[in-house]
């Protein structure tokens, strides 16, 4: 498999696709790739001509530096996973210069509010950053259809806004949360875990599932209530925040009306670990 570091070079390996007008599936990543992401990959490959997955951790979507130190990379280990799927894929790993010449800095963007909620309350500048290189991605491999998981809700409806407001000729498709046996969603993060953490953090996904199953009997300060109590006096455990949105705006919702669909969203911290995960619930 060759591995495309530079944008000409990816750019050059997709001409006969942009020439002959076949469509290209386009999944980014940061890396440390598993079965979430193959996922994405597996249903772009059945959707297109030919799929790139992008592999670039990138600065300006982290608002620590400690944590982008130690996110997780195993960049062999992806490049075999991704030859084993033996489908037509192009691995485009730049490096930060290729991407940000000298200016490691993001783009201004407004993602009419979507972008102050939850993840961009709780680290700062995130989407601006998530904005800003997708932009310039989507600008080199000009694909016809992009893959991003649900596990990463509010990044799909903001990748929406980025696509409308760079008006950008791509589609965006949304796929379902991979999870491991314990129901914790599949995270490159979960590499970070311990034993014991990792199966602590199936608490997680077990109180999302018990919101889901009591949304419709009761109020939404009740189902807060529950989450926070199932969370309470938890050592390993350290609940950020805990939020049931509308899906479009993602507003906090207080109560519900008839005809809005929902989705309950949380940030977990297991020691410095941070996971987040969302569920729909009508
Ligand atoms: P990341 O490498 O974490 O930036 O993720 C790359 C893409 O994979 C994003 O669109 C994520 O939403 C998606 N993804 C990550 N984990 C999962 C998962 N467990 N299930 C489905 N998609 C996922």
């Amino acid at each position: 498999m060759i591995i495309h570091n530079t944008s000409d070079s990816i750019q050059r390996a997709l001409l006969p696709f942009f020439k002959k007008n076949k469509s290209i599936g386009f999944v980014p990543t940061m890396g440390a790739l598993h079965m979430g992401h193959i996922s994405l990959v597996e249903k772009a490959s059945i959707e297109n001509d030919c799929v790139v997955v992008s592999i670039f951790v990138n600065p300006t979507q982290f608002n620590n530096s400690q944590d982008l130190e130690k996110y997780p990379r195993s960049f062999k280990d992806d490049v075999k996973i991704l030859e084993d799927l033996k489908s037509n894929i192009f691995v485009f790993a730049p490096e930060v210069s290729n991407i940000y010449a000298n200016k490691i800095i993001s783009k201004k963007y407004r993602f009419s509010g979507l972008e102050n909620k939850m993840e961009g309350k709780h680290r700062k500048g995130h989407f601006e950053g998530v904005g800003t290189v997708l932009n310039i991605l989507f600008r080199i491999v000009k694909p016809n259809k992009a893959y991003f998981g649900e596990k990463d809700f509010q990044q799909l409806q903001v990748v929406k806004k980025l696509v409308e407001i760079e008006k950008l000729p791509v589609t965006i498709f949304g796929c379902s949360i991979i999870r491991e046996e314990n129901g914790l969603a599949m995270s490159s993060r979960n590499k970070l875990l311990t034993k014991i953490q990792f199966n602590e953090a199936s608490l997680i996904y077990k109180t999302l599932s018990e919101v889901q199953q009591k949304f419709n009997v009761y109020s939404i300060s009740k189902l807060n209530n529950i989450v926070k109590e199932r969370f309470k006096n938890r050592n390993l455990l350290k609940l950020e925040y805990f939020e049931i949105a509308n899906i479009k705006t993602l507003k906090t919702v207080k109560r519900k009306r008839n005809n809005n669909t929902y989705r309950a969203f949380i940030a977990v911290f297991l020691g410095k670990v941070r996971l987040i995960d969302n569920i729909m619930l009508n």
